[in-house]
């Protein structure tokens, strides 16, 4: 090696590089495409369905139903239990928007809770505080990978008779006490936006359920409704997965387990490395439930003392891509504004927004990697601490 390499920075670390994976499925992904074009099958096609039992398989649930988008699928599920004008859906504020838009778009009302600073997700004490005769469902999101209490959640949702739909859009493959996300509710929604665990080369969303009817009225209300063919009795809409989306995604899921245990030896590498370099002292790593399988779409740190831009700002620097998941938290977006809420309202939420910081972690990250992250993050800490005294 020539020593100007060796002097060279740290090569640049990406907060996601979906090249990785990709390539190296490649040839097995282009042959299923292949069969699909030459079936001249687009929609509704076999890959379709094979992806759903194996989605339900997975996800512990009977029955699984493709759609165009996690969106979509938040939006079919409550469209399958009739919520509308004058309704209530109570949701976290610190969310990706389509957690609360699914809401607003059928004329009802999300009911912002607070967050467990902890695990980002909601508080079941908040949530039951939130519920009024009005109160149709809860949609906890199992946020970065991780479940929400989703034992207290069920709990609390039976007692007063409220459906319970799980925003897994960033957890497929988690667990709350070893059962699967999308089996506690009485339907789950996955995304295969191109960032998720499971991501597809475009949009692609599918809903877990074990209720035969609601399955079977979820089927309909994605396909406008209809059956049989030009007869409808419901108003759905179009929203369908693409049988090109789960040829791939059928080819990806196979290597699911295998990329979901690299993100967890990624996160147990991170935290290790973090406390010895220092930097847990005034970061502080992500924790973890012992009651969760987490899956690690996010590795979310927080960072004290006002300084996540400026640390932000100090990797990008260094070449390590970071971002902040979610820097407005949804009560506080201009859309919501005829809602009332302020600031202050959900305090935990909002000082999340103003310290999360999501650091790579996808399945290819190599050590070194991670170590340059690391040591990125420690050096700004030194460098700030030192200027602090
Ligand atoms: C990605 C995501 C969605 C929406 O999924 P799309 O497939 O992008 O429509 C919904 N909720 C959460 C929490 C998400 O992260």
């Amino acid at each position: 090696m020539n020593p100007t390499q060796r002097s060279a920075p740290a090569p640049a670390v990406p907060l996601l590089d979906i090249g990785r994976g990709n390539r190296s499925i490649r040839d097995e992904v282009l042959r299923a495409w292949e069969e699909v074009y030459d079936s001249g099958r687009f929609l509704f096609g076999p890959a379709v369905e094979r992806l759903e039992r194996a989605v339900a398989d997975l996800s512990g649930t009977r029955h699984a139903i493709g759609c165009a988008s996690g969106s979509d699928a938040i939006l079919l599920a409550l469209m399958a239990i009739d919520v509308g004008p004058g309704d209530e859906v109570i949701v976290p504020s610190f969310t990706f928007f389509a957690t609360a838009s699914a809401v607003w778009r059928l004329g009802a009302k999300p009911i912002f809770v607070d967050i467990d600073p902890k695990t980002f997700n909601v508080h079941p004490d908040l949530v039951e505080q939130a519920i009024t005769s009005e109160t149709r469902a809860i949609i906890p999101v199992h946020l970065f990978g991780q479940c929400a209490p989703m034992d207290v959640l069920a709990d609390i949702a039976q007692t007063h008779g409220i459906a319970l739909i799980e925003d897994a859009a960033q957890a497929i493959g988690a667990a709350w006490h070893d059962r699967p996300a999308g089996s506690w509710g009485l339907a789950g929604c996955l995304s295969f936006y191109p960032t998720k665990n499971l991501g597809g080369a475009g949009d692609g969303g599918m809903l877990t359920t074990n209720d035969d009817a609601l399955a079977d009225r979820l089927r309909r209300l994605a396909s406008h409704g209809m059956r049989p063919r030009y007869y409808h009795r419901d108003v759905g809409i179009n929203s369908r997965l693409d049988t090109l989306q789960a040829a791939l995604l059928e080819v990806k899921l196979r290597r699911l387990d295998a990329w979901t245990e690299s993100r967890r030896v990624n996160a147990h590498r991170y935290g290790e490395l973090m406390e010895h370099a220092g930097a847990a002292d005034w970061i502080e790593v992500p924790f973890e439930s012992p009651n969760a399988r987490h899956v690690w779409n996010q590795y979310t740190i927080r960072v004290r003392g006002g300084r996540r831009d400026a640390l932000r700002q100090w990797l990008a620097e260094r070449g390590v891509g970071s971002e902040i998941y979610y820097p407005v938290p949804l009560h506080l977006q201009e859309c919501f504004r005829p809602l009332g809420y302020q600031r202050g309202d959900l305090p935990a939420t909002e000082l999340a927004a103003d310290e999360v910081l999501s650091l790579p972690i996808f399945p290819e990250l190599s050590d070194q990697e991670i170590q340059t992250v690391v040591r990125a993050v420690a050096a700004f800490g030194s460098r700030g601490l030192s200027a602090a005294a």
